[in-house]
């Protein structure tokens, strides 16, 4: 027969088996919690750099075999473009980890220059972003001294000579910032086709049709007035070097069209002195539409004798009369029929005439000039008030304006002569009185016909030679 165990012995057994059980739990809940067992604190992970580096690694490359990166296609660079900074992507570049990069900003830091240091702002900046004392002036006063200069006495119509006040109107005092536009009523009147008998000051001169701002042009001019090249005064009007050039060459003309040939001596008070120079000229580039039939001008070419036209030391004739003007004129040759006639016009008989002892001069005193020379070959010089220092010392000047140019066609060597001989008689004047001078001989030449001149290359016919 089975006996089945009573109730008591089960509850015993199972009392048995908790006593042996329960130790075992109390000892493994120690463990987990004893804190001898943590890792000590240079360990810690989050603080040793050198590993936080390696594991950073691993997750990278681990990143890197799940999801691979597309690789991009190439693309070929134009030779000679600069590629342009793409930046760099976060994903694609290995991002440097925090520590060290705070420890190569430290590195730079000690290692880095001091920046200079910040230089006070100009207090004087808009007044250098000025020309100079053409910019304070205004606009319409530049303009009335130009008209006052054209129109001395009252506006006068250019197309049919009206001076009557009551015929000519001004119509548009505002034009071009005070320049005025005028109406002759009687050229309206007979049916003026083109602009119904309306002009401005500037109608008929050389700066017709001048597009540049009037202080700009008053700049230019006083840069010519100045003795300046013409790219020093575009680089100081601040216009291209065409513009200042081709104003030069405007005015260059108009002074020689209108230059002086009234006699300089008129009795026997006055002293004059006569005297040449040579200037080396040649031939440059299509100068005056001239066409170069012989090899260029080289440098430190020496020709043997008097100076001509064909030899390139071109002749420049000189008379000047003692604390008077000067009157020069580019020649072909110095010979005696050459000057004669230069010489009756500029100077009346009976004049006292000093030269050097050249033979041409000789004829002086046949022709009823009281003649009197220093021989330089003797090494004489001066002779009591004989002596022709004065013109000696004019060639000098010129020398050095013409050095100015640097290298100037013996084309236009007659214009820069009577540039020369204009602001030479004008020496003891001021700029701006120089300058009134200028405009008010620029602007009594028939402007169209210069103007075709300068631009269509055929200034040689303006300025002969003469002889
Ligand atoms: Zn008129």
């Amino acid at each position: 027969m089975v006996r089945t165990p009573g109730l008591g012995r089960i509850v015993l057994a199972l009392a048995l088996l908790a006593i042996l059980l329960l130790p075992q739990s109390l000892e493994r809940h120690t463990e987990m919690w004893d804190p001898r067992l943590m890792p000590p604190a240079r360990c810690r992970q989050h603080r040793n750099p050198r590993r936080n580096l390696e594991r950073w690694l691993r997750r990278w490359a681990r990143r890197q075999r799940q999801r691979p990166q597309p690789k991009r296609p190439r693309r070929r660079r134009a030779k000679g473009k600069r590629p342009v900074s793409a930046p760099v992507r976060a994903q694609s570049a290995l991002p440097m980890p925090l520590h060290l990069a705070r420890r190569k900003a430290k590195a730079q830091r000690a290692t880095a220059t001091p920046p200079p240091p910040l230089e006070p702002p100009d207090p004087l900046a808009d007044l250098r972003a000025r020309r100079g004392w053409v910019d304070c002036i205004l606009r319409l006063e530049l303009w009335r001294v130009l008209v006052r200069i054209r129109w001395p006495h009252g506006p006068r119509c250019p197309h049919c000579g009206e001076k009557d006040p009551q015929y000519l109107e001004l119509i548009d005092p505002t034009y071009r910032d005070g320049l005025g536009r005028w109406q002759c009523r009687v050229c309206a009147e007979a049916g003026d086709p083109g602009e119904g008998g309306t002009f401005t000051p500037l109608t008929g001169t050389i700066l017709d049709g001048m597009r540049v701002d009037i202080r700009t042009f008053w700049l230019i001019v006083e840069g010519f007035v100045e003795g300046k090249a013409s790219v020093e005064t575009a680089e100081e009007a601040r216009v291209n070097r065409h513009t200042s050039d081709r104003l030069f060459r405007l005015l260059r003309a108009a002074i020689y069209q209108t230059r002086s040939t009234e006699p300089i001596a008129l009795g026997p008070e006055d002293v004059v002195e006569g005297d040449e120079v040579y200037i080396t000229a040649g031939l440059k580039g299509q100068a005056g539409g001239q066409v170069l039939d012989r090899p260029p001008r080289r440098r430190g070419l020496k020709r043997r004798g008097r100076g001509t036209w064909d030899s390139d030391k071109v002749p420049v004739f000189g008379l000047l009369r003692r604390d008077g003007e000067v009157r020069l004129f580019v020649l072909r040759n110095v010979q005696t029929e050459t000057i004669l006639p230069i010489v009756k016009q500029m100077v009346r008989q009976g004049a006292r005439v000093y030269t050097d002892n050249y033979s041409i001069y000789h004829f002086l005193s046949q022709e009823g000039y009281q003649h009197a020379t220093v021989n330089h070959n003797a090494g004489e010089y001066a002779r009591g008030e004989v002596h022709c220092n004065t013109m000696e010392c004019t060639w000098s000047w010129l020398r050095q304006m013409v050095r100015t140019y640097r290298g100037i066609s013996k084309v236009y060597l007659p214009l820069y002569v009577a540039q020369f001989e204009f602001f030479y008689n004008r020496r003891h004047k001021n700029t701006w009185n120089r300058t009134l001078d200028l405009l008010a001989v620029v602007l009594q030449v028939d402007g169209k016909a210069l103007q075709e001149c300068v631009e269509g290359r055929h200034l040689a016919k303006v300025c002969p030679v003469a002889g």
